[in-house]
């Protein structure tokens, strides 16, 4: 069974290098023949690894190439995969099955009502890469990725697969904890480092803005039906904010580029959930003002 991977960015380029590295059949999916041009033009994709280079060329093809997708890896940005799912919907086999890689909360769903026909797996990955340059990407960071149905307990046939590509995964009953989970750690800490123009480390300065945040995200995830998302959250925090002192966050660094950031599907996603269940959250719904204050003065999207 061929993967499809859409989203040759950072993330897919990892996946693809490593599932055609185990001998398993990848095909590249790029947005037009200019992308695609660009791609045979490179060379291929190149992975780079603890400074050594491995550079393959997959097969690439455009998103309107005719051969039928069974099962699809959506890893481009949250706020491209619906409209990136769409382009390919005439394609989807059926019964076919797409893994969402999308960080924070709300394109799923989205995707999942634009393909009613196939099987969501929804994943979340500590997994670092970021690109060098076109179709070069950096591994920078090992982790785990977790992936689940939330519709379906049965784990998908192909989990051996990542096994052998050596991607390190496991199957759970409860992606939508994981999920809020990661959106609540990312909310109390990436907003914050962007305001207060610092890495994570820096938010040690700021302990009551963390505390609150933290306060009002667990009462937010016990209403959304995850109280266990909601377990120790600031303690966890705190952890996070150690470990990771020396880097900057991905919003951080998307604003530092000028690039759009995932703010619609993060601190954008909780608030709206906040308001559908008529919840108050102050420090929240200000983090939020304030942060679309500073996006809109660097002239970048507000979701
Ligand atoms: P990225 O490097 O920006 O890659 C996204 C890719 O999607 C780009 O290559 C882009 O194409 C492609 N794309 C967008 N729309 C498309 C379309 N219509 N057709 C074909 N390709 C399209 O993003 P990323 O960092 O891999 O992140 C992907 C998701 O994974 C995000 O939700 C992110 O939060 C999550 N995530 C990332 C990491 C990480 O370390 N990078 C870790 C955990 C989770 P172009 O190259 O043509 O622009």
């Amino acid at each position: 069974m061929t993967w499809h991977v859409l989203g040759i960015g950072s993330l897919g380029s990892l996946w693809a290098m490593r599932l055609a590295r185990a001998g398993l059949p990848v095909h590249l999916l790029l947005r037009d023949p200019q992308r695609l041009a660009a791609y045979h033009q490179a060379g291929g994709l190149t992975l780079v690894e603890q400074g050594q280079a491995q550079r393959l060329e997959l097969p690439a093809e455009t998103l309107d190439a005719p051969t039928p997708i069974q099962r699809l890896l959506v890893a481009c940005k949250a706020y491209d995969a619906e409209a990136a799912v769409a382009a390919l919907l005439p394609r989807l086999a059926p019964g076919a099955e797409l893994v969402l890689l999308q960080n924070g909360l709300g394109s799923q769903d989205a995707v999942a009502a634009r393909a009613p026909q196939a099987r969501c797996i929804l994943a979340s990955s500590t997994e670092g890469a970021f690109r060098d340059g076109d179709f070069r990407v950096v591994f920078a960071g090992h982790g785990f990725t977790w992936l689940g149905d939330p519709h379906a307990t049965a784990a998908p046939s192909w989990l051996d697969e990542l096994e052998r590509a050596g991607i390190p995964h496991g199957w759970t009953p409860d992606i939508l904890s994981r999920l809020w989970r990661k959106l609540a750690l990312n909310c109390a800490i990436n907003p914050l480092t962007v305001l207060n123009d610092c890495r994570n480390g820096g938010l040690v300065e700021h302990p009551a803005q963390v505390q609150q945040l933290c306060a009002e995200l667990a009462e937010l995830l016990q209403l959304c039906g995850q109280p266990a998302a909601a377990e120790g959250l600031h303690d966890e925090v705190g952890r996070v904010i150690q470990a990771t002192a020396a880097n900057y966050s991905s919003m951080y660094q998307d604003v530092a580029a000028k690039r759009r950031t995932e703010i619609g599907y993060l601190l954008g996603y909780a608030c709206a959930a906040a308001e559908r269940h008529r919840l108050v959250l102050p420090h929240l719904q200000a983090l939020l003002r304030r942060l679309q204050g500073h996006l809109a003065e660097r002239g970048l999207p507000l979701d």
